[in-house]
């Protein structure tokens, strides 16, 4: 047992955390003095206003989401060991679903960690933490990494514009071992590279995993273009797969370099241009080239809510043209990883951009980020990613 300060929530507030979800907003408790003065981050026990005990979790008094909840078990000693066992789950999850240690260990809330994701590369980890509470548990984590898989080298990816709002800086560097130039990867019976932020912001997108196999699949046979290849997540599992014809546009030289790495390495054959991809899909269009497959991954373009109607304009310029140079017979995958798009908008801007295409198409496949990004089950909202795969007349 350990003794945390309390916060308690105002009466008839908090619906959500007493149901089961881990998040308590600033509105929903009571903002004294004394809990205004807590330091971000800090342990706390969390009750409801007749005593009722809640559990424990971290707080931040500057955060509108001021309480994340790590256990329902009052006065938890919030250790190496609390930590271990929380990554043994996790890592018993993936063992289940994957053949090798290349995964997202850790999904923040739906692993029952809230505020730190995991990325897993065999003996090398990213880990970013969000939050200040997880800031200030980061050594109690690194220590039970160690425990529970001892990673040769540990690189802290804390770097991501959302921990501003937590008070928190923004900084990458090695915990454990050297920062590696380049990262190998292992996903879908294919070799990539990725940069875990030695020099530019990036790292790997696990979350497509399947969305990949599955264009791979569709890819069979036919030319494909993809669109924001980043590192070549889709081109070259799709040129693996027996594509005829594999092309990809960034506007990043050194995302390119890593895919051109990764065609090298599993010996096949693709293009890499460096463009802008409205720009490039404009002159496809104009040239009338088409592709069997059209893959468009962007970058998200709703960054925050006030983002909403110029970035929702975005998506449906976006597919218009990538619907303009998918081939007929052919299939478009379109894809949105912003937060602030609901999932609903977002597939009807898709289909009135393929629409003023003038193309009819049908939606065979809705997916999400694959199983090592589990959603906590009360906090549907966090679940990002949205990829529609149409199949064009
Ligand atoms: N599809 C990739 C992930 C894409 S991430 C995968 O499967 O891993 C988004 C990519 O878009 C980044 O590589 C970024 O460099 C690129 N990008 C951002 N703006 C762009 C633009 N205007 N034109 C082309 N590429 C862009």
């Amino acid at each position: 047992m350990a003794e945390h300060p309390v916060i308690r929530l105002k009466a008839r507030a908090g619906r959500r955390v007493r149901l089961g979800a881990p998040w308590v907003f600033s509105n929903e408790i009571v903002m004294d003095q004394a809990a205004k003065s807590l330091p971000p981050g800090s342990l706390i026990d969390l009750k409801a206003d007749d005593g009722q005990n809640i559990g424990t979790g971290y707080f931040n008094p500057a955060s509108l989401i001021s309480v994340r909840l790590l256990t329902r078990e009052t006065g938890a000693l919030i250790d190496a060991e609390f930590f271990i066992a929380a990554l043994n789950r996790a890592l018993r999850r993936r063992a289940a679903l994957y053949d090798e240690p290349f995964y997202r260990l850790v999904h923040a809330e739906g692993d029952g960690l809230p505020g730190v994701v995991i990325d897993r590369f065999d003996e090398i980890v990213s880990v970013q933490a969000t939050t200040a509470g997880m800031e200030k548990l980061t050594p109690e984590l690194l220590a039970a990494l160690d425990a529970a898989i001892a990673p040769r080298t540990v690189i802290l990816r804390n770097d991501t514009p959302s921990r501003a709002l937590e008070g928190l800086d923004s900084y990458v560097k090695a915990a454990k071992g050297e920062m590696p130039s380049r990262i190998a990867v292992s996903e879908n019976g294919a070799r990539y590279f990725a940069d875990l932020g030695g020099g530019q912001k990036t790292g790997w997108y696990y979350d497509q995993r399947d969305n990949r196999a599955f264009m791979a699949k569709l890819a069979r046979g036919k030319s494909v273009l993809d669109a924001y290849c980043y590192a070549g997540g889709f081109a070259i599992v799709a040129a693996r797969g027996g594509a005829s014809d594999v092309g990809g546009i960034d506007s990043s030289q050194s995302a390119l370099a890593l895919a051109e790495e990764a065609a090298a390495a599993n010996q096949v054959k693709a293009r890499f241009v460096k463009a802008d991809v409205f720009d490039e899909l404009e002159r496809l269009a104009a040239a009338k080239e088409k592709f069997g497959v059209v893959i468009a991954d962007p970058p998200p373009f709703v960054k925050s809510r006030k983002d909403l109607e110029p970035g929702a304009k975005a998506y449906r310029k976006l597919a218009r043209l990538a619907a303009s140079v998918t081939a007929p017979e052919g299939f478009l995958l379109l894809a949105s990883c912003s937060h602030n798009i609901p999932a609903e908008r977002f597939a009807q801007e898709c289909a009135i951009g393929i629409a003023r295409a003038g193309r009819n198409a049908a939606l065979i496949h809705q997916a999400g980020a694959g199983p090592d990004h589990p959603v906590h089950p009360m906090l549907p909202e966090t679940a990002y990613l949205k990829a529609l795969v149409y199949a064009l007349d």
